[in-house]
């Protein structure tokens, strides 16, 4: 793997919204079904970090340790690294002058990494949509536990004119795979719809393995046995809340050139919003071009 310009990088296609973004494009078939060819990456809560509270923790202590003037730091940090700050110099009380102050934030995180204290780096959580990601992707993806909560689009109530497919990066250049494709989406959703009409007439019909007391639940169970058909490339958009450790392990072992192509991908986008909202917890990440000419992620600190 060799460098890139990180920076040029991280400039390209982003919003100037307060909190990144990167918003794929939706194509549509000749039919007018929609899919997506690139993972869509919204960060879309950060901590809200305010310190005011700990004044009277800190005024407690003796005057001559002059830990009450700990807020006075003139530097500001991002909310993330604040908060990740405060906690680990809470570890050794380390509130009084000869702390490590603000604006040598980035060599105090890069003693947390290198001495492998990731536990710091949980109290700050990070919730991203992604979407435009298949249901492959997305059941790699769910293997992550430790640090994670998911909330994803759930096909036993979820279908009809909002399902969407993803292309797989392969086709995409492929005129033949291409095609194969969009024809194969259509078939699929017109089966799809095919079925959940046929089973919903089963069910007026007062079939017993699909009846049930609650109007929701009646849908449910058609969408439930209608949704068996639909394959790996069917878009599962969640939304992911991570404490700073947990996405860090996810980029490392998401951004590797072992990983798959298409999660590789999300890793990146991912990487590329998070290191905007919290720039020192994730600079030792270097982006890489690999052989097949996608983007990869390597750090030196891949266990903190
Ligand atoms: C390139 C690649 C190929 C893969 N191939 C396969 C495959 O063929 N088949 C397959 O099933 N999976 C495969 N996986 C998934 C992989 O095995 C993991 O399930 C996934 O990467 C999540 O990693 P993790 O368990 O480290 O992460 P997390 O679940 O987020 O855990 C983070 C860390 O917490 C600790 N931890 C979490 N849970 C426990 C626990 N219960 N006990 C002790 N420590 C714990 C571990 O240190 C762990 O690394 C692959 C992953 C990659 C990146």
């Amino acid at each position: 793997m060799t460098e890139i310009d990180q920076k040029k990088l991280l400039e390209n296609k982003f919003s100037q919204s307060p909190l990144p973004f990167y918003n794929p494009e939706v194509y549509e078939t000749k039919l007018g079904l929609s899919y997506l060819r690139e993972p869509g990456v919204a960060i879309i809560s950060i901590p809200h970090v305010d310190l005011s509270g700990a004044q009277g923790f800190l005024d407690g202590f003796p005057r001559e340790l002059e830990f009450f003037k700990y807020l006075e730091d003139p530097t500001p940090l991002p909310s993330s690294e604040s908060l990740c700050k405060f906690a680990g110099q809470l570890c050794f009380l380390s509130h009084g002058p000869q702390r490590t102050l603000n604006d040598e934030a980035a060599k105090y995180f890069h003693n947390i990494k290198e001495s492998g204290h990731g536990s710091v780096l949980e109290h700050a959580n990070i919730s991203i949509l992604m979407w435009g990601i298949s249901r492959s992707l997305t059941h790699e993806l769910v293997r992550h536990r430790a640090g994670f909560g998911f909330s994803q689009v759930s096909q036993r109530y979820v279908g009809g004119r909002t399902l969407r497919f993803v292309e797989r990066p392969e086709y995409v250049e492929d005129k033949f795979l291409h095609e194969l494709f969009e024809d194969r989406i259509e078939r699929t959703q017109r089966e799809y719809e095919g079925i959940t009409e046929y089973l919903l007439e089963k069910q007026k019909a007062g079939s017993e393995i699909l009846s049930a007391d609650r109007k929701t639940d009646l849908r449910k169970k058609v969408r439930q046995a209608a949704r068996s058909l639909l394959p790996n490339e069917t878009e599962a958009p969640l939304v992911i809340t991570g404490n700073v450790r947990a996405w860090r392990h996810f980029l490392n072992m998401r951004g590797s050139e072992h990983a798959e192509v298409e999660i590789r991908r999300a890793a990146f986008e991912t990487y590329r919003c998070l290191s905007q909202v919290a720039p020192l917890l994730f600079e030792d990440f270097a982006v890489a071009h690999l052989s097949d000419g996608t983007h990869g992620l390597k750090t030196l600190f891949p266990k903190v």
